[in-house]
């Protein structure tokens, strides 16, 4: 469903789109206060303002909990209050997320009405005061499927660029994953790369509440441009290709780290490496607080786990065509890993710690082949299965527009920055 939206608005507005982008960071938000009076009888004497009732809307904030909210809400009824905090059909009041709105009508006494929440999961919750207490009805809100655009420039970090545009970290941590055979997130940012996406989002009454899979990505990184279009075969098994048709997997991710706002933080490095000669380490450092997730950067065999000398609690996978890689000082071993245990690519190995000879916390990360070290940005990988001769004009027709799409959203982007 996702592929005829896209394709069928061929020219969604590139400048409209700029910035318009849901559940981003709360400190970001600008926080709406609503407060509106539905019917204003004010006769002198009468007491009629005593039933007039009021519509107030509030953001979520981050920390928030269902009392503080109310409060905000200016609901002032013991009664409600309880009854969400007892009642189970109210339970998914309880992941209140951050940037989401809750409406509350309440009579000027404060005494709530009815309130109006729509979940994480696209329902609307509503709770409405009835004769005999209050009632909950919970179903499948009315969204609209809506492409969204954003592009920006790297300063400091992938987040810092992301948060300024506007972009969901879902979203940011999407890219980092679409390209991470080709980018390690963790290593090779610089200044001044650029990124343009398009991706799903899903609108409420014309707000964005939710957002899906990235449809298309470009990513210029060092001065070199990475693309990427989700397309579906017809198998329900799809994946990201670049425009001509080659798919972006490779046997070996670019960093055998998780990518998260945590771990990309954490390291300014990447912008001021710390001098370290590759022929005296034979290694790659990554630092990042204890309990990063570790995670194989290829399908293979766990073919050691345990401690051993300098390397502290180690991790040795062997991949196929005599390559192996090595994950030294973790703080932990993830469920599972034994001594011949079977693991896909990005399936996790540990955790980052600073067992064995290491003076703060970080990921020592080796590649072998036939048991000898080599620098694993330096392996040339083989090229992974192409788009089928047979779909190759499916994709096309799909993937063209996007490609449009992100070549207007670049030129935007050089214009905005000039
Ligand atoms: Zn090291």
């Amino acid at each position: 469903m996702w592929f005829a939206v896209a394709a069928g608005i061929p020219c969604f507005g590139v400048v409209a789109a700029f910035g318009v982008a849901p559940d981003t960071l709360v400190d970001k938000l600008h926080v709406e206060r609503i407060v509106q009076e539905v019917t204003l009888p004010r006769l002198p004497g009468h007491d009629a303002l005593l039933d007039a009732s009021y519509v107030s809307e509030e953001r979520i904030q981050r920390g928030d909990t269902v009392a503080a909210l109310l409060a905000r809400l200016e609901v002032d009824d013991p009664q409600a209050i309880d009854f969400l905090r007892r009642s189970r059909d109210t339970r998914a009041l309880a992941q209140l997320r951050p940037g989401r709105s809750v409406r509350a009508e309440t009579s000027a006494s404060g005494e709530l009405q009815r309130l109006t929440y729509l979940t994480p999961s696209g329902d609307l919750l509503t709770i409405e005061r009835g004769n005999d207490g209050f009632r909950v009805s919970q179903t499948p809100a009315d969204l609209d499927p809506q492409p969204l655009m954003v592009s920006g420039e790297i300063r400091s970090s992938l987040f810092a660029a992301t948060d300024a545009a506007g972009l969901p970290d879902a979203i940011a941590t999407q890219i980092a994953e679409i390209f991470s055979s080709h980018i390690d997130f963790h290593r090779d940012l610089r200044r001044g790369d650029r990124f343009a996406v398009v991706y799903e989002g899903l609108a409420f009454e014309g707000e964005v509440v939710k957002t899906g899979r990235v449809l298309a990505a470009e990513f210029v990184n060092q001065g070199k441009t990475h693309r990427a279009v989700w397309f579906d075969g017809g198998d329900g098994a799809g994946a990201y290709y670049t425009p001509d048709g080659k798919s972006l997997r490779k046997a070996f991710l670019r960093s055998p780290l998780e990518f998260s706002r945590i771990s990309s933080g954490f390291s300014h490095a990447r912008f001021h490496p710390i001098l370290q000669t590759w022929t005296a380490h034979r290694g790659i450092d990554y630092a990042a607080p204890t309990g990063t997730r570790v995670r194989t950067t290829g399908d293979g065999v766990v073919s050691f786990v345990g401690r051993k000398g300098g390397y502290g609690n180690l991790v040795i996978v062997d991949h196929a065509g005599h390559y192996s890689t090595y994950y030294a000082h973790l703080s932990a071993f993830a469920a599972g890993i034994r001594h011949g245990a079977r693991l896909a690519q990005g399936d996790f190995v540990g955790h980052v710690g600073q067992t064995g000879l290491a003076t703060g916390p970080h990921l020592h990360y080796e590649f072998h082949i036939r048991g000898v070290q080599h620098d694993p940005m330096r392996v040339v990988q083989p090229e992974a299965v192409p788009i089928t001769r047979q779909l190759r004009a499916a994709f096309e027709n799909h993937a063209d527009p996007l490609v449009h799409q992100l070549s207007l959203l670049r030129t935007a982007t050089l214009a905005r920055l000039d």
